[in-house]
Parts: structure tokens; sequence; C-alpha cells
């Protein structure tokens, strides 16, 4: 029979949380910026992991409201029905406190998500003022729960969270990135991967040169170019840049 240790371990190790309900609580906060297929997700998460930090991909909230808004046929200008998709995306932790699957009126739409349609609406809906101004408290509450926590996104370190103890730009060329995400969709063909290219450049011009919290690179960041790295040795940086922060913050 389990033992009453083991079935209360069992327990904490199998619960998944809310936004709202995640229990790790140790180290300091970072941000975690950069553009889209730089590593953020896969890395920021391994990174996390190996920290026992929490860790929450930003980007899943724009594109949950992103497929709800296109499921539901409201534009980019539709500012008050815009908005009000916003209390009905939810990030669910796995039991490491990762918030990584995505609900949408309490359907799982994690795959959804990541899907191609999202992939080129994504930048015209995260845009708008008025939605990235209804995430704000959103992504602030989550990382204001006690710190030990990576936040990845496009403007982590500029907007959300700018006091952040250690913020990381990473970054890789458009071609390495694009080839990142073509392994990812498991492409051979070369007009696919051309086209992945074309929109993963599309997509960095909008995020970059929109009016309201542009991607750009903290003055404080530490930048890691991930060109020439493996995945490994880019987890290894970025551990390295959290645990200096938290030597020199004492871990808070
Ligand atoms: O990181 P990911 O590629 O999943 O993000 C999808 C899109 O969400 C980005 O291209 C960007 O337009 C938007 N985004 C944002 N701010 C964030 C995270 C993502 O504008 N903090």
């Amino acid at each position: 029979m389990e033992s009453a240790a083991g079935a209360i371990l069992r327990s904490v190790t199998t619960t998944e949380g809310t936004e709202q309900s995640m229990g790790i609580r140790h180290g300091v906060v970072v941000a975690l910026d950069g553009p889209s297929s730089s590593g953020k997700s896969t890395v920021g998460a391994e990174a996390a992991r190996r920290l026992r930090y929490r860790f929450c991909d930003t980007g899943l909230l724009y594109r949950a409201v992103t497929w709800l808004a296109l499921e539901r046929g409201i534009s980019p200008s539709d500012l008050a029905a815009l908005v009000a998709l916003v209390p009905e995306v939810q990030l669910i932790a796995d039991a490491r406190g990762r918030l990584r699957r995505v609900e949408a009126s309490g359907a799982d739409v994690t795959a959804e998500v990541r899907g191609a349609a999202v992939d080129r609406a994504v930048s015209d809906y995260s845009k708008v003022p008025e939605l990235r101004a209804a995430l704000i408290g959103r992504q602030r509450a989550m990382a204001g729960e006690g710190g030990g926590i990576i936040m990845a996104g496009r403007d982590i370190g500029t907007v959300i969270l700018p006091d952040a103890a250690v913020k990381i730009y990473l970054n890789a060329s458009p071609e390495v990135r694009a080839r990142r995400r073509a392994a990812q969709r498991r492409t051979t063909d070369e007009a696919q991967a051309g086209q992945i290219l074309a929109e993963l450049r599309a997509r960095d011009s909008i995020d970059s040169n929109r009016e309201t919290a542009p991607l750009r690179t903290a003055s404080d960041a530490v930048i890691i170019h991930t060109d020439g790295n493996g995945f490994k040795e880019t987890v290894a940086a970025v551990i390295r840049a959290i645990r200096a922060a938290e030597e020199d913050t004492g871990g808070r």
C-alpha cells in the first residue's frame, strides 16, 4: 500500500496549477526576451526545470487571444471585443510550475495556438495597445508571486518587469531561426522553408516597429547570440547569467 508521505508527494508532483496558484518560491525574477524562434521557450523552460524556477511563456497569451479572435471573426480593430477575450484565456502550470498549457474558454488549445494561422496573425493583434495594456497586470501578477520565475517574451525586460534581477536577450540570425522553425515543423521542402523565413522576417518587422512595447534589447540585458550554440550551451549560458544575479542579490 502507498504510504501517506508517498500519496502527498504524488499529489504535489502531479498537480497542475493555474496562473494564480503555483507553488515554487525561491530565486530571482528573470526577464528573457528575443525574437521569434530564438529559443526562448525551449531554453527558458529547460533552465527553469534545472533551477526549479517557474516559467511563463507570455507569447502564449498573445497566441491564445489571437486564436480566439480568429475563431470568432474579431479583427484587430474591434478593440472592445478583443479586450473582452483576455479573461477567457488561461495558462496552466505543469507540476514543475511551467505555464505551458493554454486554455481558451475552458478548452485546451495548446497545439492550435502554435499553428500557422496564428503565426501569421499574432503580430497584428499583439501590436494593439489596448490588448497589451489588458495583459500587463496578468503578467506582473504571475511574476509578483515571490520570485523564482523566468518570464519569456518581447517586452519583459523593457516594460513588464523593468526591475527584473536579470534580463537576458536571446538572439540568432533570421536564417538560423527559420531553420530551427522548419526543423520543428519537419519541413524539408525548400519553398516552404523560404516561406517560413519570409514570415519570420515579417513578424520581426511588426514586433520591432510597433509603437507600443516594441521588441528591443533592454540597456542592461545580457545578450546571448545563439547562432553557433547548441541547445545545451545556450541553456548553460542562461543559467550562468541567472546564477550570477542570484549571487548579486543574495537569491532574491
Ligand atoms: O514568442 P512567440 O513567437 O510565441 O510570440 C508570438 C507573438 O506574440 C510575437 O510575434 C509577438 O507579436 C507577440 N508577443 C508580444 N509580447 C510578448 C510576447 C509575445 O508582443 N511579451
